[in-house]
C-alpha cells in the first residue's frame, strides 16, 4: 500500500499518519523527520538541509528526491508506506511518478487534510515534538501527562526551530499555498484523491480523522 498524506503545516498530518501506520501496519516516511534526525545527528545532510529548513524554505530536490527513492527501496517499507511531507511541489510529484514507475509501484490514494488557518498557526506555535520517538504534542490541545516529557519514551520534548520563528511559519504557509496546494490538483486530475477534504479542527481530532480515512480506504478495497 502506498499512501500520500497532504495538508498545510500544522493540520496534524504527522499525527494522523502515525495513527494510520499503527492501524494499517505500514511505515511513515516523513521527509521533515529525516532532515531533523540528520540535523540532530549532525550529519552533512542535516547541516545542509537546515540552511533551508531554518528559513522555512524547501530543501533542494537534488537532496530530497534521492533520499525518498532510497527510503522507498528500504526493506522496512515493504508492507506499505505513507509519504508525509513529500511531494511538496508538482515537480516533486512528477519525479515521484518516475521513481514509482521504475519500481512498478503506484500511489493507491492521496489523503488531503485541512484545518482553519487561524488554528493552523496556533497549532504550529504550541506544537512540541519528541526528538527521540517523533511523537507530537501540543501545549494546549494534546498535552503530555508530565509537562515537557514524552509519554511514550520519557525524552524531553522540544520545539521545532522552524516553529519558533514567525518568519519561518509565514514562509512555510506561503510555500504551501503557492507550490504545494497545486500538487493536490495534479492528483485530483489523476482521480486518486480520497474524496473531499478530511477536516481536523478543535472539535474534531486526529483520531477521528484517521478512523474516517481507514473507513474510506476499506470502502474502496485498498
Ligand atoms: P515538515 O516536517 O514536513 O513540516 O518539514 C520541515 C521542513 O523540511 C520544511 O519546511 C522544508 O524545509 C523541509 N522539507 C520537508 N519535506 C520537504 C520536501 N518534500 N521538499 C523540500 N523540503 C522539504
Amino acid at each position: 500500500m502506498l499512501l500520500v498524506i497532504m495538508g498545510a503545516q500544522g493540520t496534524g498530518k504527522g499525527t494522523v499518519a502515525g495513527i494510520l501506520c499503527e492501524n494499517l501496519g505500514i511505515v511513515q516516511l516523513s521527509t521533515g523527520d529525516i532532515f531533523r534526525k540528520n540535523l540532530k545527528d549532525n550529519t552533512k545532510l542535516g547541516i545542509e538541509a537546515n540552511k533551508y529548513m531554518s528559513q522555512g524554505q524547501l530543501v533542494p530536490d537534488e537532496i530530497t528526491v534521492p533520499m525518498v527513492a532510497e527510503a522507498l527501496d528500504s526493506s522496512e517499507s515493504k508492507n506499505g508506506i505513507i509519504l508525509d511531507g513529500f511531494p511538496r511541489t508538482t515537480e516533486q510529484a512528477m519525479r515521484l511518478d518516475e521513481i514509482l514507475k521504475e519500481r512498478n509501484k503506484k500511489i493507491d490514494m492521496v489523503i488531503n487534510l485541512c484545518s482553519p488557518r487561524e488554528e493552523i498557526i496556533e497549532r504550529m506555535i504550541t506544537r512540541r515534538i519528541c526528538p527521540n520517538c517523533k511523537a507530537t504534542y501540543n501545549t494546549k490541545l494534546s498535552k503530555p501527562k508530565v509537562e515537557g516529557i514524552c509519554d511514550k519514551c520519557g525524552a524531553e520534548l522540544t520545539q521545532r526551530e522552524d516553529d519558533k520563528s514567525e518568519e519561518a511559519i509565514n514562509n512555510r504557509l506561503e510555500i504551501y499555498d503557492t507550490q504545494t496546494a497545486p500538487v493536490l490538483n495534479y492528483y485530483k486530475e489523476k482521480g486518486i484523491v480520497l474524496e473531499e477534504e478530511i477536516t481536523i479542527s478543535k472539535n474534531r481530532m486526529a483520531k477521528e480523522a484517521a478512523a474516517d480515512v481507514i473507513e474510506k480506504l476499506n470502502e474502496k478495497g485498498i
